[in-house]
């Protein structure tokens, strides 16, 4: 099997060949159709996610070479022995986030933020991912069936889309008055716009600082949009909204995005932070409790979340979103692109 493989960190990805593994016990091969490139492949590559203030969170326990590639769609090619009722040329999209299966975090159906050890395709140590022709599932109960959806966002789903969908799900149920505003509407953004149409029957507000995909965001269904390069975009969205947003979903995660979350969101109000952009926040503690917000966190989502997601998808409730298909040689300049702001939508990789 080839694979485009991360050899040194920040150094261009390179093509290794390595043998094809025959899958053992319940081990599922797939044959990769589709791999989407995620912002936080970058981060992997980097070697490191920046923490702010010069500080970095390193990556030591990812030996190299590593495959990225967490949203992989493609074919099974081959089952191990205990494997039943999973038909060979039948295509699925793979849960990348994987657990233990043994931690208080798994045993409540949390393998996303396993404690115990996780195996994420893709993003643990010794865990190739989708960049490659093949990858190797651990069990078919992480098969996920996208029905008639196109396959390439059978893939992307996988990460942008149940991190959009399982952040939106901590919203919790809106008031007749509240809204919900998503910050950064990049690939992961646009999907959080669909998934707010879908679960709250509603567009949601939109915030960016490209003129062009806030555009893409109001055809896409977002109710008002704000230009946070813009002075006082805060302001205007507080008296918009008699007070401010109920709940800001950062999905860009950096010092700025946060201080527009924290302008705009209302009392009573929550943020919940998606992005991996970096930094750091500092905020008077009193505030906590008189503007009684709560400031937390989603990491992509669970199986459960998945299969939910799924359902909405396969039922025609949630638009797709743009994408462009590059070959798998391509890996090493799609992630250049994409830390070059040069990508619209997703970009998926096709071996
Ligand atoms: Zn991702
Ligand atoms: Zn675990």
């Amino acid at each position: 099997m080839l694979s485009q493989a991360v050899i040194e960190f920040g150094a261009p990805l390179q093509e290794i060949e390595t043998p094809t593994p025959a899958p053992e016990g319940s081990e599922v091969l797939l044959k990769v159709h589709h791999a989407g490139v995620c912002h936080s492949d970058v981060h992997i590559h980097d070697g490191y996610f920046d923490l702010g203030g010069g500080n970095k969170l390193p990556m030591a326990n990812i030996k190299l070479p590593h495959t990225m590639g967490h949203e992989i769609e493609g074919e099974v090619v081959a089952v191990g022995p205990e494997v039943k009722d999973i038909a060979i040329g039948a295509r699925y999209a793979a849960f990348p986030w994987i657990g233990c299966g043994k931690c208080p975090s798994c045993l409540r159906g949390e393998e996303n933020i396993c404690v115990g050890g996780p195996r994420q395709l893709g993003c643990s140590n010794g865990c190739p991912g989708g960049y490659a022709t093949h990858v190797m599932v651990p069990h078919p109960k992480y098969l996920i069936d996208y029905g008639k959806v196109d396959p390439a966002l059978g893939a992307a789903y996988m990460c942008s889309g149940v991190t959009a969908y399982a952040a939106m799900k901590k919203v919790g149920p809106l008031g007749p008055k509240d809204q919900v505003l998503v910050l950064g509407v990049g690939g992961v953004g646009m999907m959080g716009v669909q998934f707010a149409k879908a679960m709250f029957g509603k567009g949601p507000l939109a915030a960016d600082i490209d003129e062009g995909r806030l555009e893409a965001a109001k055809k896409a269904g977002a109710s008002a949009t704000y230009n946070t390069k813009v002075e006082g975009e805060a302001k205007r969205l507080m008296a918009e909204t008699g007070g401010g947003a109920y709940a800001v979903i950062d999905f860009v995660g950096s010092e700025k995005t946060f201080a527009f979350a924290s302008q705009s969101v209302r009392r009573g109000g929550k943020i919940i932070i998606v992005g991996l952009f970096g930094g750091a926040m500092a905020m008077p503690l009193p505030m906590f409790p008189f503007r009684t917000i709560s400031i937390g966190g989603s990491m992509v989502g669970s199986l459960d979340d998945t299969k939910e997601m799924m359902e909405m998808v396969r039922a025609g409730k949630v638009d797709p979103i743009p994408y462009t298909k590059r070959p798998l040689s391509e890996a090493n300049q799609a992630l250049t692109d994409l830390v070059n702001g040069k990508v619209t939508g997703r970009v998926v990789l096709t071996p």
